[in-house]
């Protein structure tokens, strides 16, 4: 925690700073809605703020206000680099180590002469920030913004603008409030950003309730894909280039999609294997319910990590060989995933 530092970042933000916040790649609602959360807050302490996002994200998070100024390093890498290189500030936020910023990004925000802070709720944190602010045990990036703000005792700054942001990032990575995560104190602090003017249904709606009829139909594809492993109580599907390509594959379109194995009676192990021909990988996203941790699992076997039940990870090889080796390696936890 940054407890003893904050009187060292109350003075650091008491005059106005050249400040960039960054998201981490292929950015998530909590991803966006921390970082314009934390934007809007330092744009009201009368900084000159900008997000500089890693790549482009889901039009599903794109009506969250002050998305307009949003500037993407791999559209406008020299503009961007140049905003990085004069910042006196860098908030990292809803990642963990740089590389997850993508490894030029990362690297650029490594060679920075900038004080870095980080806000974050990932696992094993690397320590490149002046100050770390990490918590394993947090919903979300956004729930430790609102933190943030309170610790800075400034809670009523806090307006409508800053809630509906930061009620999306808590909303979206929580599964809507029902992931573990949930806290009483969770449910307090959405309590209050409604209270500040967050509107939840119309969140709800922006976010959930604007499928495009493809992305449906890939769904349906999805769901015929779902294979079951029932003695290791594992579910998983997966999807090819091809795949994708016939129902008109967006960014973002797949989200989610991963959570539908777990909902079967008696699976606590999801995964979703995405094939991106683009960048020559297989994309993998892993759910779990209970102790079985796939922070763990993605971090043996699949350069990932996350949280001990949402991770991510990635495989070079092709699909086939990428679900063949998944399924080769699940008889190793065995003991874990079985029916005790
Ligand atoms: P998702 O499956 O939704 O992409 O990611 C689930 C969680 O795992 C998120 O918290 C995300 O930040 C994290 N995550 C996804 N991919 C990776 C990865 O390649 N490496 C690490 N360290 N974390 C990841
Ligand atoms: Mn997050």
């Amino acid at each position: 925690m940054i407890t003893g530092a904050i009187s060292e970042i109350k003075s650091l933000l008491g005059k106005p700073s050249n400040i960039v916040i960054v998201p981490h790649k292929n950015p998530d609602g909590d991803a966006m809605g921390s970082t314009l959360g934390l934007y809007h807050y330092l744009l009201k302490c009368k900084h000159d703020v900008v997000v500089i996002a890693p790549n482009d994200y889901p039009d599903f998070i794109k009506w969250l206000p002050g998305d307009e100024t949003v500037l993407k390093y791999e559209n406008q890498p020299e503009v961007t680099a140049s905003l990085i290189n004069r910042a006196s500030v860098i908030f990292t936020l809803d990642f963990n180590a740089l590389h997850r910023a993508g490894d030029n990004y990362g690297d650029l925000i490594e060679a920075s002469d900038a004080i870095k802070v980080m806000i974050d709720h990932h696992q094993q944190p690397d320590d490149y920030a002046k100050y770390t602010y990490s918590d394993v045990s947090m919903s979300s990036t956004s729930e430790m913004v609102y933190n943030f703000i309170e610790m800075m005792g400034n809670l009523d700054a806090i307006d409508a603008t800053i809630a509906t942001c930061l009620y999306t990032g808590i909303m979206t990575d929580t599964g809507s409030f029902r992931f573990p995560s949930t806290t009483s104190r969770t449910h307090h602090v959405v309590a209050d950003l409604i209270d500040k003017g967050a509107n939840n249904a119309e969140i709800h709606n922006n976010v959930y309730d604007t499928n495009s009829y493809s992305r449906l139909q890939l769904l349906g594809r999805a769901m015929q894909n779902l294979k079951v492993v029932p003695e290791l109580r594992t579910a998983y599907i997966s999807l090819s280039q091809a795949e994708l390509d016939s129902f008109n594959f967006k960014k973002g379109d797949t989200e989610g999609f991963v959570n539908y194995g777990l909902s079967l009676k008696g699976i606590i192990f999801a995964a979703i294997f995405i094939e991106n021909k683009a960048e020559g990988i297989v994309k993998i996203s892993f759910r779990s319910k209970g102790e079985f941790s796939v922070n763990e699992f993605a971090r043996a076997h699949f350069n990932g990590g996350g949280h001990t039940n949402a991770a991510g990870g990635r495989s070079q090889s092709t699909l086939e060989e990428t679900v063949d080796k998944f399924i080769s390696i699940l008889p190793q936890y065995k003991s874990q995933l079985s029916q005790k």
